[in-house]
């Protein structure tokens, strides 16, 4: 039996995937409805909230090139604090789509 994932705006369903915003916000990953996201996250809440969606295409990029940075450390002088920032931001990625996108139909 699925849980039902419920908006964090305006505490309704959210009934598939590509209606499925994620954002980090809180310290929380929080879902939204892809139109409650637009409309109450640019208003009072922008000042807590990074205002960047986790899932979609900017989160799988920003996953993407993390994913890569995190790997520089090995091989250069830069500092291990960016495999560290990279492979939080990789995980968190990961725990959105575990945690939320994959119990919606697309
Ligand atoms: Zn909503």
């Amino acid at each position: 039996m699925k849980k039902e994932m419920h908006c964090e705006s305006c505490l309704m369903p959210i009934k598939t995937r590509d209606d499925l915003i994620t954002v980090w916000a809180f310290f929380k990953v929080r879902p939204y409805h892809r139109a409650c996201y637009a409309n109450s996250l640019k208003g009072a809440a922008t000042l807590f909230v990074s205002n960047q969606p986790i899932n979609g295409f900017s989160g799988n990029f920003t996953a993407f090139v993390a994913f890569i940075l995190a790997w520089i450390p090995l091989f250069t002088d830069v500092t291990w604090g960016l495999t560290v920032v990279c492979v939080l931001i990789v995980l968190m990625r990961l725990y959105s789509f575990i945690r939320f996108e994959k119990q919606l139909p697309l």
